[in-house]
C-alpha cells in the first residue's frame, strides 16, 4: 500500500542572497495558513514542499487551495515509497499503463543513493518492462512518463502529472499598495495581478449613494472577498463622492466631471493609502480603453499624487484581462449590471485629452475642495469581510 502524497515545487528565483529565508518562511506560513481546517500533515523540506497523510477525498481541495498560493508553482500528485529499489519498482509497475509506450525520468536530490539518475532510468525501464513486455521505450514522445524523485528524507516519489499553480511571489513580501477597487472587470485583476507579485493589497471602493445603489456597494465587497481567496485578510475601505460629484456638477463644465472625479479619487486615495502604510496605489487602466485612460488623462490624475501608481493592466487588451478575470472567478461577478459612480453626472462627450491648466481652472471653480475632501474621508467606512 502507497500513500498519496502532494508535491508542492516553489520558483528557485527568489532562494537567492540574503532574503531567502523571509520568503521561504512568508510562504510557509501562507501554505500551513490556507490548508488550516483540512486534515493534513505539512513537510518543509529543502526545495519541495510536501502534503501528506491526508484523506485522498479532499486531495482535490487541497490542489484547489494551493492554487491560491502566490508563489507555488506547480504541485504534483504523487505515490509514496521508500529507498529500496524492489518497492520503488513495485509502484512504478503499477503506476504505469498496461498498453503504450513510456519513459522513466529521475531526480536524485539524495545524492548518496546508490544509484545515479541515469542508473535509476535504465534499471527502472527494465523492471517495468519485464513486467509489462507488451510496452515500448520511448524517451522522445512517450505517451507515459513516470517521474521519480529521491529525496534526503528517506522518501522518493513517483508521479506522472503536474499542474500548474499561480506562481509569483510569496503573499506579504512585496510590500503594501492600495487597490483602487472598481465593481468593473479590470480593477480586481490589477489587483490579482500585483498581489501575484508578493504585494499586499487592502482596497479601496468609491460610491456615489444614493446615486449608486447599495447593490453596486456589495459587489465590491463581494469582489475584494474574491481576491480574498488570493489575498490573505484583505481589507476594504469605502468612501462616498456624492458631495464632490455634486459639486463638480454644480461648479464645473460637464466635460470635466470624468477627469475631475478622478483626481479627487486619487487625492484621496493617496491620503487612505498613507493612513494605512500602503506605499502605492494600484488601479487596473489599460492605455486607450475608454477616455480617461489616454496618455493625457493619465497625465492630469497622475499629476496630484506623489506615491507611485501601479496598472498592471496597462499594456493589456481587454480579451486578455478578461480571460484572467474569469480563471481568478471575478468575471461573473464583475459583468453583473450595476452602476458605478463613475457613471454618475455623465457628460455625453468625456474629455480625451484634458490639459492640467484647464483642468486646474476647473478645479478652481469648486469652493473649499481641501474641506470637502476631509468630509469624504471622516466618512470612510471599513467593511467587515470575514
Ligand atoms: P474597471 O473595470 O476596473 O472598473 P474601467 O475600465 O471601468 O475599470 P474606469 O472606470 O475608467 O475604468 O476606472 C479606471 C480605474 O479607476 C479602475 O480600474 C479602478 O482602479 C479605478 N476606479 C474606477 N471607479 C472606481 C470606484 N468606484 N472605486 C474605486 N476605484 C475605482
Ligand atoms: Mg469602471
Amino acid at each position: 500500500m502507497f500513500n498519496n502524497v502532494i508535491l508542492i515545487r516553489f520558483g528557485e528565483l527568489y532562494l537567492k542572497g540574503k532574503n531567502k529565508d523571509y520568503f521561504e518562511n512568508t510562504l510557509k506560513n501562507n501554505i500551513t495558513d490556507k490548508l488550516r481546517g483540512i486534515d493534513c500533515k505539512l513537510f518543509f523540506g529543502r526545495g519541495r514542499y510536501v502534503v501528506k497523510d491526508y484523506d485522498v477525498a479532499v486531495e482535490y481541495d487541497i490542489i484547489a487551495r494551493l492554487k491560491q498560493v502566490f508563489g507555488v508553482h506547480s504541485v504534483s500528485v504523487a505515490r509514496q515509497c521508500g529507498y529500496d529499489f524492489d518497492e520503488i519498482a513495485a509502484l512504478a509497475i503499477q503506476m504505469t499503463p498496461n498498453s503504450g509506450s513510456f519513459r522513466v525520468t529521475s531526480h536524485r536530490s539524495y545524492k548518496k543513493y546508490p544509484l545515479n539518475s541515469l542508473q535509476i532510468n535504465m534499471k527502472l525501464g527494465e523492471r517495468i518492462l519485464q513486467a509489462k513486455p507488451q510496452l515500448q521505450v520511448d524517451l522522445h514522445n512517450p505517451a507515459y512518463t513516470i517521474n521519480v524523485d529521491v529525496r534526503e528524507n528517506g522518501d522518493v516519489y513517483l508521479y506522472d502529472s503536474t499542474v500548474k499553480c499561480a506562481g509569483g511571489m510569496p503573499y506579504g513580501t512585496g510590500g503594501n499598495g492600495l487597490l483602487l477597487l472598481s465593481g468593473g472587470i479590470d480593477s480586481p485583476v490589477a489587483g490579482y495581478m500585483i498581489a501575484k507579485r508578493g504585494m499586499s493589497i487592502t482596497t479601496l471602493h468609491f460610491h456615489s449613494y444614493p446615486y449608486t445603489s447599495e447593490a453596486a456597494k456589495q459587489k465590491a465587497i463581494d469582489l475584494a472577498k474574491i481576491l480574498g481567496n488570493f489575498c490573505p485578510n484583505i481589507k476594504l475601505m469605502c468612501v462616498s463622492l456624492t458631495e464632490i460629484q455634486e459639486s463638480i456638477h454644480n461648479h464645473c463644465k460637464p466635460n470635466y466631471m470624468i477627469t475631475l472625479v478622478r483626481r479627487f479619487m486619487m487625492r484621496i486615495a493617496q491620503r487612505v493609502a498613507l493612513d494605512n502604510e500602503c506605499g502605492c496605489l494600484i488601479n487596473g487602466e489599460s492605455l486607450g480603453q475608454v477616455a480617461s485612460q489616454t496618455l493625457e488623462s493619465i497625465t492630469v490624475t497622475n499629476a496630484v499624487v506623489d506615491v507611485p501608481v501601479f496598472r498592471p493592466c496597462i499594456g493589456m487588451d481587454k480579451d486578455e484581462i478578461i480571460e484572467i478575470a474569469e480563471n481568478i472567478g471575478t468575471f461573473k461577478k464583475s459583468i453583473e449590471p450595476y452602476e458605478d459612480c463613475c457613471t454618475v453626472f455623465l457628460p455625453e462627450f468625456p474629455l480625451i485629452k484634458p490639459t492640467i491648466e484647464k483642468v486646474e481652472e476647473q478645479e478652481s471653480r469648486i469652493p473649499d475642495y481641501n474641506e470637502l475632501i476631509d468630509r469624504a474621508l471622516a466618512g470612510l467606512e471599513t467593511v467587515q469581510l470575514a
